[in-house]
């Protein structure tokens, strides 16, 4: 079994699903585009634009095989954002997402119910969400937004646009689209979803033998005696930025986020190669516009003075970065983010601030659980069987002040010289 997700052709069970996630997609973000910038106002954020898509097709919308109806939501907030502070292009975006309308599908990787599609070139995850989360970032948008502006190096996920399918028999689907944490040119050799809560938070190293790339919890990473090598200069900057993101979930009242840690061994490489043999080349028949793509101005922010500055902070900390692997011509947006910019991630260092053998791939992973009755209920109820403390579910302040407790004392610079341990 693929481990990193199957490719949904004709007659798998989402396949309509998905061709009409990506047709709506299409149509209402270019259309979107085509229009000239112009300054967001309050209504932008509450906005949501119909579309019906059919056989006949409309003014609107090209004919389609299947009929559904599509909604945007918040469109020019999420091409502002696209745009001018996660650095995405604006016909590559369209591109990648829709070029081939070919998605692999993780199925449903957590208990939320919720599924994960990758774009083709595995840059975009798409996540379907349930309704009270997409309630809650309609809601939250705007903080969302003025956070992003004053964190440009925030590690939040990304999102770059909300939307929802409904088929013909009422079926309402909500998604997300946001990056990828890992990168498509690099194996992630281990990966940890870390939340700060130790109760049940384990993954049963027995069952890793069937399953290798399982997603371990933080009683492994203590258990294992991992922590994340980074010298000062690094640690001085994950630091503040962890805790200016915990900051913004507690004051959204949210909880049951989690660190996300993939991590590369450079010694060990790419040899496994898992993607590239599970991505194989898939085109089905399905029509797909080719109007010329009427974009924007090219995203302005990539190359200004902060974020050339930003850059040299880390490049000049490890000069032998470049030296151990092959290096991607392009790293695309990620060379414009500080924690992103070393292999599409954050390169461990010494005490010395020099580069190590090992590229973590971080990120502040499923923002979107506000501390409602539910939440209040299971923490509850888990209370009375564990600390009340140490489970998932306690309320927001507590949550980020535990996640980010957790998370500083897992930082510590290697040693010199250390490298890591191959197993
Ligand atoms: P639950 O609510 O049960 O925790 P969920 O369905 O909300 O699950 P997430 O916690 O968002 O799902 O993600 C589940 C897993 O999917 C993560 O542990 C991680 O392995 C993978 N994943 C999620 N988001 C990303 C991302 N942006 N980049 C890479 N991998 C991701
Ligand atoms: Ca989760
Ligand atoms: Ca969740």
């Amino acid at each position: 079994k693929p481990v990193v997700g199957n490719l949904i052709g004709e007659g798998h069970v989402n396949y309509v699903l998905m061709f009409n996630m990506l047709t709506g997609i299409r149509v209402s973000v270019s259309r979107c585009q085509a229009k000239i910038r112009r300054p967001l106002t309050d209504e932008d954020y509450q906005a949501a634009h119909k579309y019906s898509f059919d056989f006949a097709g409309n003014e609107l919308t090209p004919s389609t095989k299947y009929d559904f109806k599509f909604k945007d939501y918040a469109p020019w907030v999420f091409r502002e954002l696209r745009e001018d502070y996660f650095q995405l292009d604006p016909a590559d975006y369209l591109l990648s997402l829709t070029a081939k309308y070919i998605l692999s599908e993780l199925g449903s990787p957590g208990k939320s119910g919720s599924f994960f599609y990758f774009s083709r070139d595995y840059r975009f995850i798409i996540k379907t969400i349930h309704h009270n989360e997409h309630k809650f970032l309609r809601r939250i948008l705007k903080q969302y937004h003025e956070h992003v502006k004053s964190n440009p190096h925030t590690l939040l996920s990304r999102f770059y646009g909300l939307h929802r399918v409904k088929l013909p028999r009422g079926r309402k689907i909500h998604f997300v689209i946001m990056n990828n944490l890992f990168p498509p040119h690099k194996d992630v050799h281990e990966t940890y979803d870390l939340k700060g809560s130790t109760v049940g938070r384990e993954y049963p190293e027995e069952k890793l033998e069937h399953n290798p790339r399982a997603v371990l919890k933080d009683l492994n990473w203590i258990n294992r005696g991992k922590s994340l090598e980074l010298g000062p200069e690094k640690r001085a900057l994950l630091t503040e930025q962890i805790r200016r993101d915990a900051e913004l979930l507690k004051r959204l009242h949210v909880m049951d986020y989690s660190l996300l840690v993939g991590i590369h061994n450079m010694v060990r490489g790419n040899r496994d190669n898992v993607r590239r043999n599970t991505l194989k080349v898939f085109s089905p028949d399905v029509p797909i516009l080719r109007r010329k793509p009427t974009m924007g101005q090219s995203s302005k922010g990539a190359s200004s003075p902060e974020a050339i500055a930003m850059r040299r902070v880390v490049r000049e900390s490890d000069p032998q970065a470049l030296d151990t692997e092959h290096v991607a011509a392009d790293a695309g947006e990620r060379q414009y983010f500080l924690f992103y910019q070393d292999e599409g991630g954050l390169r461990a260092t010494d005490e010395a601030n020099e580069g190590m053998d090992t590229i973590y791939y971080l990120g502040i992973i499923d923002i979107l659980t506000p501390y409602n009755t539910t939440k209040k209920l299971e923490h509850l109820w888990k209370g009375l069987q564990s600390d009340r403390h140490k489970i998932s579910p306690v309320p927001p302040e507590e949550y980020a002040d535990r996640f980010f407790s957790f998370m500083k004392a897992i930082m510590r610079g290697g040693e010199g010289g250390t490298r890591f341990k191959s197993e």
